[in-house]
């Protein structure tokens, strides 16, 4: 299946078009795999991968996920862009963005691919996936392995019709692999600069989880900054939320950051009946619930 980054314009690890690891934003948070001696030619970890330095180009079945797009780049700094005092800063400035290259250079990538480079990023301990691309086809194949994948995967809600009029991914028209009926799966929707839902946003009352800044959206692209907006900008944004609360304790499950996430969000009454929590996503808010959750836990164990 044929499927689109959504346009306009990836522990915690982006299955995307790439990363310009060079980019002085990234370069720091880019995940390293030890097991790999890097360019000797062998696959040293045996894992079906020659020479996997930072991820793999599962779009033209190389070691080089540099991203020729820029999608990627821009989903990577929301994640995870270094807290340094140039450019800008991600929402979990210290975690590792495995880039997984599944879209060519103008964006369209195939399910088969997806779901390879979940499995690769699987095997390799990715708890967080961030997935800024979708289309209406289902693919029993990608469900399963998201089903038992023991990951949590932040989706676009997508970016409407051919006309950017937001959909309702409650009726007919789905967009996988956000309409996957999942418990693992976080379904993102945009708002604009006022709160209001973004008009290209997709939206759904029961299988649209909750909403996040996607309109002109500030972030690293290769060699630069630039802006772009879509769902593709929201779910960085969620993504890097998970990021924090997963970092704060590496022991919870994918549905408890999931429910972390989703029981600390911020209301807005513009998305009251358009989305399940009618809210965006709250760092501060999910760090609170995670750490007071820890305090609990912390005094039950001491008594
Ligand atoms: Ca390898």
């Amino acid at each position: 299946t044929l499927r689109t980054l959504f346009p306009y314009t990836t522990l915690f690890r982006s299955i995307d078009s790439g990363i310009d690891y060079y980019h002085e934003d990234l370069k720091d948070n880019i995940w390293n795999n030890n097991k790999e001696i890097p360019d000797n030619g062998i696959d040293d970890d045996k894992n079906g991968y020659v020479d996997d330095r930072n991820g793999w180009n599962f779009a033209y079945d190389n070691n080089n996920s540099y991203d020729d797009n820029s999608h990627g780049t821009h989903v990577s700094g929301t994640i995870a862009a270094s807290s340094n005092g140039i450019g800008v800063v991600g929402v979990a400035p210290t975690v590792k963005i495995m880039a997984l290259k599944v879209a060519n250079s103008r964006g369209f990538l195939y399910t088969s691919d997806v779901i390879n480079a979940i499995q690769y990023g699987v095997s390799n301990g990715v708890k967080l996936f961030n997935c800024s691309f979708g289309s209406k086809d289902f693919s029993q194949t990608e469900y399963d392995v998201i089903k038992s994948s023991n990951a949590l995967f932040m989706c676009s809600a997508g970016n409407g019709d051919i006309n950017q009029i937001g959909l309702d991914n409650d009726g007919l028209v789905k967009n996988y692999p956000a309409s996957f009926d999942l418990p693992n799966i976080i379904s993102v929707s945009s708002i604009d600069k006022n709160g209001y839902l973004s008009t290209f946003s997709n939206y759904g009352v029961v299988s649209v989880d909750i909403a996040a800044p996607g309109g002109s959206i500030y972030s690293t692209v290769p060699g630069g900054y630039g802006y772009k907006s879509g769902t593709s900008m929201a779910t960085p944004h969620v993504t890097g939320v998970a990021a924090l609360v997963l970092s704060e304790d590496m022991n919870l499950s994918p549905i408890e950051v999931k429910n972390r996430i989703l029981k600390s969000t911020h209301k807005l009454p513009k998305l009251k009946n358009k989305i399940v929590t009618g809210a965006i996503v709250d760092a501060f808010g999910a760090m609170n619930l995670t750490r007071s959750e820890e305090r609990r836990v912390g005094k039950e164990c001491s008594q």
